[in-house]
């Protein structure tokens, strides 16, 4: 940043010169034409007001302009364009001169100007002529330098001024970047610092959105940290049991009437470890194809059904009457995650409800299609609704466990629910049951 400053200040300010030298070169030499050709007018007026070529009567020889008149080229031309006298040449030499623009211009006009590029390199000749009394007319002409050569004549100059402001600039845009960017820099080092108000207005969006994605970094790390220490926690649990049933039995430590039991609680305990291990994979599964969309034309109906009946046993377990209505309809979405996202629901509703509950699913079309799992089970306590959707919280943890769940159903939940761009909402009353709704 501090170079591109620096390169960008540099060049404006070679620009800037090259510029001002074009513009006061033009400006300038627009002065010194001027001048030069006022000098000549008045010089040719001066001459006409003399009446010194008119009392000749046109014997030129008699003129005599000796004085040092080097700069000043004088010429008298009849009515006829022929020259009759040139302070530089012989008349015989020059050829007729009526079709000079500025003797026709003072033959017309009383007076008459022109600019001719020099036989030297890099002049410019200067002419006024001025239509006399007798109707010859006189010529006065001078040679300045043209404008390139003005301008490579100062050129040195210009270089060298260029060269000086250049070094200035070099040292001032170091010292200006370095002040604008000292805050920049200070800002960086204390991005944490919530309080701190940026250095400029502009850098405001920016320096939030850096402090939101720290905050969102921080507390990734400590969900992460959080659900790891929770994996290995749940983990331990069965593991410690199982390990624990084994060794009595490998110690001979279990009589013959509790061995079915020790049996099927190592059981019971490998199954808990398989759905959490599955449900983890799942979970990380769905982490990583947050973004991915792959939708599927789906129809609500028959995947709520195809789940109800995969439940049916479960329910009947525990006595509780499943019912199902609705009608059919299609939904864009993945048909494995509804499933998924059914089963959740509708088991929590089994799992969660009072021996002889009910538990009744709807699902209904239209410009918002919605699906309902309601209960009227044990219900979840006001401040707990919110949280219930954490991985492995769990309001009623022993329930939970006993009844093989994971604590991470809902968290996949939520998951399926974002990336399918829906809303779940939690209504529930402890003691009466639960309704859970999620609207595409
Ligand atoms: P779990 O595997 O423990 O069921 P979930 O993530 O599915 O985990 O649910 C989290 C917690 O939310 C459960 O432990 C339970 O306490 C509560 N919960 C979920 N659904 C219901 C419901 N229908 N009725 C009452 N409590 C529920």
């Amino acid at each position: 940043m501090k170079k591109k400053i620096n390169t960008r200040l540099v060049g404006i300010a070679i620009m800037a010169v090259v510029a001002t030298v074009i513009s006061i070169t033009i400006v300038y030499y627009g002065f010194f034409e001027r001048q030069i050709r006022s000098d000549l007018e008045i010089s040719a007026k001066l001459l006409k007001d003399t009446h010194y070529f008119e009392s000749v009567n046109a014997d030129a020889d008699t003129i005599d302009l000796s004085t040092d008149m080097d700069e000043l080229r004088v010429t008298w031309i009849g009515s006829d364009g022929t020259v009759l006298y040139d302070n530089d040449a012989s008349p015989e030499e020059l050829s007729n001169h009526a079709n000079r623009p500025e003797i026709q211009e003072a033959f017309t006009k009383g007076s008459g100007e022109s600019v001719r590029r020099s036989d030297t390199m890099n002049m410019n000749t200067f002419y006024y002529a001025i239509l006399l009394d007798n109707g010859t007319v006189l010529r006065v002409a001078t040679e300045a330098e043209n404008i390139q050569s003005i301008f490579f004549a100062a050129l040195p100059i210009i270089l060298f001024i260029t060269l000086v402001i250049l070094v200035v600039c070099v040292i001032f845009s170091h010292l200006l970047t370095r002040q604008l960017i000292a805050p920049i820099e200070t800002m960086a080092k204390n991005i944490e610092d919530m309080g701190a108000t940026p250095p400029y207005r502009e850098l405001v969006p920016f320096a939030n959105m850096i402090r939101q994605q720290h905050t969102d970094i921080l507390s990734a790390a400590k969900m992460r940290q959080d659900f790891t220490a929770n994996v290995s926690h749940e983990l331990k649990t069965p593991l410690t049991a199982i390990s624990g049933y084994a060794e009595l039995i490998q110690n001979h430590m279990v009589d013959e009437a509790q061995h079915d039991h020790f049996i099927a609680e190592i059981r019971k305990n490998t199954e808990r470890l398989l759905s959490l291990i599955n449900d983890i994979i799942r979970l990380s599964e769905l982490d990583r194809n947050e973004d991915v969309e792959f939708y599927d034309v789906v129809d609500l109906y028959d995947v709520v059904s195809e789940c109800i009946e995969g439940l049916e046993i479960a329910a009947e377990r525990r006595n509780i009457t499943l019912s199902f209505e609705g009608e059919h309809f299609n939904i864009h979405g993945n048909r494995e995650m509804m499933r998924e996202l059914v089963d959740n629901l509708v088991q929590n509703a089994i799992r969660y409800n009072n021996e002889g509950g009910t538990v009744w699913v709807s699902v209904v079309g239209g410009v918002s299609p919605t699906l309902i799992v309601r209960d009227n089970g044990i219900g979840i306590p006001a401040d707990e609704q919110e949280r219930i959707f954490e991985r492995f919280y769990r309001v009623d943890k022993s329930r939970s466990r006993e009844t093989g769940g994971t604590g991470l159903g809902l968290a996949i939940v939520k998951h399926i629910v974002e990336i399918h761009h829906a809303k779940i909402q939690v209504n529930s009353t402890v003691g009466e049951g639960t309704e859970m709704k999620v609207t595409y």
